[in-house]
């Protein structure tokens, strides 16, 4: 279980996040969604080690992780996808792989890789910024995938994609839930986000105001403050 207990964290004399608690039981798929800067990618932040909290504490299977630094969350299972991708475009699809595949077999993280995404392997020697957005945003969600995480935390990874690559990455997330893998998801396509959770959160001004099912959420008052016209 990955556990975030009373949570607070922002930047600089910034609050943003306000006793936040949330929990991500293995193999789950917990939807994390509310309004605009209400915290969503900042939890996740704090969910990885990017961001220490300034009280609060991580636990990830019960240990506490609190203020550990990202690559020891990585090394645990906990693999972050960042808003706005985090490939580099310099280099090409394999090294991007390569990368994240650092110590372990390439080739067979590159197999992995193209498993997941079969257009991956037609740009294999292509420097992934001259890939389409939505090419880019499946090389990120494989350079996960490849590190066979427990937990994956996912910050809008649909953001600006065609409706016909947002299915393919819905697809794969569904997949990748089903082979036993936990997802936080962040995600502005509220519908699809909770066709997948198991959970959901609702976050508004750094605070959580709704946890539960999605089942228990169909209250139209509360799509409408939260989540916009969706
Ligand atoms: P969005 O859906 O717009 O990405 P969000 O729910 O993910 O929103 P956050 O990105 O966590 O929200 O931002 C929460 C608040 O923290 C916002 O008011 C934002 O302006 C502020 N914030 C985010 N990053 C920084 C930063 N690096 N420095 C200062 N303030 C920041």
């Amino acid at each position: 279980m990955l556990e975030l207990l009373d949570i607070c964290a922002g930047y600089g004399d910034t609050r943003v996040l306000r006793e936040v608690s949330l929990w991500v039981p293995p193999r789950s798929v917990v939807a994390l969604l509310g309004t605009n800067g209400a915290g969503k990618t900042t939890t996740l932040r704090v969910a990885s080690g990017l961001l220490a909290p300034t009280s609060g504490r991580l636990l990830l299977g019960g240990q506490d992780l609190t203020g550990s630094p990202p690559h020891a969350l990585a090394r645990r299972g906990v693999c972050h996808v960042p808003e706005g991708r985090g490939v580099f475009p310099h280099l090409t699809v394999r090294d991007n792989i390569l990368v994240q595949a650092a110590g372990g077999d390439v080739d067979e993280a590159v197999e992995k890789a193209v498993s997941a995404f079969p257009v991956l392997g037609r740009k294999i020697r292509q420097p992934a910024g001259s890939m389409s957005g939505g090419q880019q945003q499946m090389l990120a969600l494989a350079r996960a995938y490849v590190t066979s995480p427990a937990y994956v935390l996912l910050d809008e990874v649909s953001m600006g994609l065609a409706p016909v690559v947002v299915d393919e990455i819905f697809e794969f997330l569904g997949k990748l839930a089903g082979s036993g893998c936990a997802l936080l998801l962040v995600e502005q396509y509220v519908t699809r986000a909770l066709e997948l959770a198991d959970y959901v959160y609702l976050m508004n001004r750094g605070r959580i105001d709704f946890a539960g099912e999605p089942g228990e959420l169909d209250s139209a008052r509360l799509m409408e403050q939260y989540l916009g016209a969706q």
